[in-house]
């Protein structure tokens, strides 16, 4: 009776409640940002389980970011306790790669399949090219994988693509994706967009699978609706089925919550198509609309408001809060990217000492991955903790990728792209021609590269030489010793302990010369950490599996908790591009400090996510609008709906910022202020500092140009590092600490940079953050280069 879960529903307005009570027919929710659309989501969980008696094995849940995901699963738990974890809440790729192992038996493939990232997959689209002898230059590898990619979205395959194809790139694209996929398949791996279009395959192919789960799963409640694809949206569709079955199951119930406005991955192909034309893909819908803001201050939410009422063709939808008008924005004019990162660390800083907030209450944003680096610098370089979520670049890194490649290799001895990449690693004198025969053997007899390995050392492989033969028969030793091991049982941890001393990587790195090497030995004794706590977490899970009294029928492909092949997608899922590079999945707490950390991320992250204090870094057109999106009417208005996201997820404070000069492929460019600046009403904006000359708002210049906060925060003397250092902050540690040092360098020292080879200091100039130094690289010329942060350079 409705009295009893009253708790569960009197905290939400009447929208809300409505959402969270509906039965039957599917439901979609759209609202602006901050309307409490998530919240929706997870109360209705929360009341599925306590008031309609649903079972928490019936309910599957979709987000966007595993991050998301881990989020829902706690407010879940905090409202219903361990019940919660028999539920599946997780994201599109998550959710297919459980259902592809479970079913690989269906789909006749088997279920230790590898998932491949965006760069294996270039990888194999690169040979394969190579081998169809296109030209590079005309198909770049980058291009054809997009296109590629594409195409999965709208769930053609090659045979399709070749048919429909309209010109000749098309048909070359669609001839390299068919022998993509053939290859694919041999070596028993997908890409991510295979995991969407083979799920929604087997739901198709095989109606009966459908059936079951359709079954099982009563519940399929989708955040972020705004960025599904054509693909995704077949897959929920198949499976909540539009029609009673033949042996009468009844479609189960769907909800989606999703906001137009902040449909931010149309290169993915995501189409609001399908929150637009939801009632038309199901007719029977209803449409709940929310449209109270409860995260934002009035002046945040009219900025974002009157920013993303600039965007043609959409429906207009006004959001209001009652939580009064707060701060103005505050706009910031920096001189180059450095100075604006000096600005935010100081800033932020300011703000913690006044007591007004913690670190884990401040996001920085910026448009690319790439803008990062300067505020890790002088975050490092203050001691302000910070975590940067995105995660991809610790598992970029050439060694914990040569690492994880010898990982999959024992976990699916078939993956060609993993082992070709470790035939030859460390040196064992496997070259090029060796591996060139045996690609060729391989393709010859229709084999896979690890059985014409095999045969090569049988010496069935005419043309390979005795040296080389001797050499690949001793790397195939190598691992079957490792496979053995893997069989054993033994912690995945003690599987890369094992393949970095038998391999003779370890040795190589610890008896190099090369100073970049010790960097790379702790990235390996890092990534040996991530593998020892990801075995500790999955003890914990299988207890609270035992807890769960989770079905029997749920263990199924699932691959065991703690296991290798759990370990690697557990891996590849969180190095996808949204979600963070620890096994916890948890924001970055500080144990017993509990300030926590700055959070340093890119917008296309930050979706769905809120914090007190946001700065905007880089709002500049050319950088935010993105250069790309300049002349592109429909690419500006993507980018505005990112802009939207941005403003839209902070609480309290709201901070824009801009440089007048960044450099950008290390070229120093003066770039204008942002156009969505000027679209934030002048009266909401408090600008701290502005452009030294003319212009009008957007920073661009005027008399109030005065630049106290420069003077007061000194960083030209290095006070403000002085005054933190005296309070005795310390940094945290994270990834990526090691080689971000200061150099000190002086005339005549000798160096060695990661990209330009070894040189000599010829002159310095400036200090503290501002130190540069002018060095010749002989050949490579002469380079200036900033001695602060991550520079890729150490002293000889
Ligand atoms: P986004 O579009 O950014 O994903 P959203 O619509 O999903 O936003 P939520 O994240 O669910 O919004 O909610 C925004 C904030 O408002 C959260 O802090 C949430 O707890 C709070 N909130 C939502 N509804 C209510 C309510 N009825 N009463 C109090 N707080 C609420
Ligand atoms: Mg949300």
């Amino acid at each position: 009776e409705p009295g009893k879960h009253a708790d569960l529903l009197d905290d939400l307005n009447p929208a809300q409640r409505a959402a969270v009570e509906h039965s039957g027919p599917p439901l979609l929710v759209v609202a602006g940002a901050g309307s409490g659309k998530t919240r929706v989501l997870t109360r209705r969980i929360a009341y599925l389980l306590g008031a309609r008696n649903v079972h928490p094995g019936q309910i599957m849940a979709i987000t966007f970011t595993n991050k998301a995901a881990a989020e829902m699963r706690e407010r879940v738990s905090e409202l219903v306790g361990r019940r919660g974890n028999a539920m599946w809440v997780s994201t599109f790729h998550s959710m297919c790669v459980r259902l592809l192992r479970r079913e690989a038996k269906t789909l006749e493939m088997s279920s230790n399949f590898s998932i491949y990232d965006a760069d294996d997959s270039r990888r194999l689209i690169t040979l394969v090219a190579r081998d169809l002898d296109l030209d590079p230059k005309r198909y770049p590898a980058r291009a054809l994988g997009g296109h590629i990619s594409n195409l999965k979205n709208e769930l053609l395959d090659a045979e399709t693509a070749a048919a429909k194809a309209a010109n000749d790139y098309e048909r070359r694209a669609a001839e390299v994706y068919g022998e993509y996929q053939r290859r694919l398949a041999q070596a028993n791996a997908m890409d991510f967009d295979d995991l969407i279009m083979r799920t929604v395959e087997l739901f198709q192919a095989f109606p009966d699978v459908a059936e079951h789960y359709r079954r099982r799963f009563r519940h399929v409640l989708v955040d972020e609706y705004q960025d599904t694809n054509h693909a995704q949206y077949t897959l929920v569709r198949e499976l909540v089925g539009t029609e009673r079955t033949e042996s009468g199951v009844e479609p189960s119930e769907l909800c989606v919550v999703g906001d137009a406005d902040q449909s931010i991955y149309a290169f993915r192909g995501a189409t609001i198509r399908n929150i637009e034309e939801f009632e038309r893909d199901f007719p029977a819908a209803r449409t709940i609309l929310l449209e109270q803001n409860y995260r934002s201050t009035q002046t945040i939410l009219s900025a974002a408001n009157s920013v993303i009422a600039r965007n043609p063709n959409r429906r207009d939808k006004r959001l209001w809060t009652s939580s009064g008008d707060g701060e103005k924005i505050v706009g910031y004019v920096a001189d180059n990217e450095h100075d604006e990162a000096a600005f935010v660390a100081s800033e932020i800083d300011a703000l913690a000492d006044q007591g007004e907030v913690k670190y884990s209450d401040v996001a920085v944003f910026y448009r690319t991955n790439n803008q990062s680096r300067v505020f890790e610098e002088i975050f490092i370089r203050l001691g302000l903790p910070y975590r940067v979520v995105g995660g991809v670049r610790f598992y970029e890194r050439r060694e914990v990728r040569d690492a994880l490649a010898y990982l999959r290799v024992l976990a699916n001895p078939e993956d060609t792209v993993s082992l070709r990449r470790v035939l030859n690693v460390p040196k064992r004198g496997i070259g090029d021609r060796a591996e060139a025969v045996v690609a060729t053997h391989a393709e010859r007899e229709r084999i896979s590269f690890a059985a014409a390995l095999r045969e090569a050392v049988a010496g069935n492989v005419p043309l390979l030489n005795p040296r080389s033969q001797r050499s690949i028969a001793s790397f195939v030793q190598l691992l079957d010793g490792l496979y053995e091991l893997v069989e054993s049982g033994v912690e995945v941890a003690d599987v890369l302990e094992a393949v970095l001393e038998r391999t003779g990587y370890r040795s190589e790195l610890e008896e190099s010369e090369d100073p970049q090497d010790a960097s790379r030995l702790e990235n390996l004794d890092e990534l040996v950490t991530v593998a020892r706590e990801f075995t500790e977490f999955a003890d914990t899970v299988l207890e609270e599996q035992a807890e769960a009294e989770q079905d029997v029928d749920d263990a199924v492909g699932v691959p065991e908790p703690g296991s290798l092949p759990a370990f690697l997608e557990r891996v590849s899922l969180v190095a996808d591009a949204d979600s963070i590079p620890s096994p916890d999945g948890e924001d970055g707490e500080d144990g017993e400090e509990d300030a926590g950390v700055v959070t340093l991320m890119t917008v296309h992250t930050a979706k769905g996510l809120e914090y007190p204090v946001v700065f905007g870094t880089g709002w500049e057109d050319g950088v935010f609008p993105h250069m790309r999106a300049l002349g592109e009417p429909a690419e500006l208005a993507e980018e505005r709906r990112l802009a939207y996201v941005a403003i839209t997820r902070a609480r309290q404070r709201l901070y824009v910022s801009r440089a007048l000069v960044r450099s950008a492929w290390g070229q120093p460019m003066t770039n204008p202020a942002s156009r969505f600046l000027d679209e934030i009403p002048a009266e909401l904006l408090d600008w701290r500092r502005l452009a030294p000359s003319n212009g009008s708002g957007s920073g661009g210049g005027s008399p109030r140009a005065a630049t106290t906060w420069g003077r007061r925060s000194g960083f030209g003397d290095d006070s403000a590092q002085a005054g933190i250092a005296a309070r005795g902050m310390r940094s945290t540690s994270f990834k990526g600490w090691k080689d971000t040092v200061a150099l000190n360098l002086d005339v005549g020292d000798r160096v060695s940079h990661d990209k330009y080879g070894l040189g000599t200091v010829v002159s310095t100039d400036g200090s503290g953050p501002r130190a540069t130094a002018t060095i010749d690289f002989g050949a490579s010329g002469k380079v200036r280069l900033m001695l602060i942060g991550s520079v890729p350079m150490v002293k000889l």
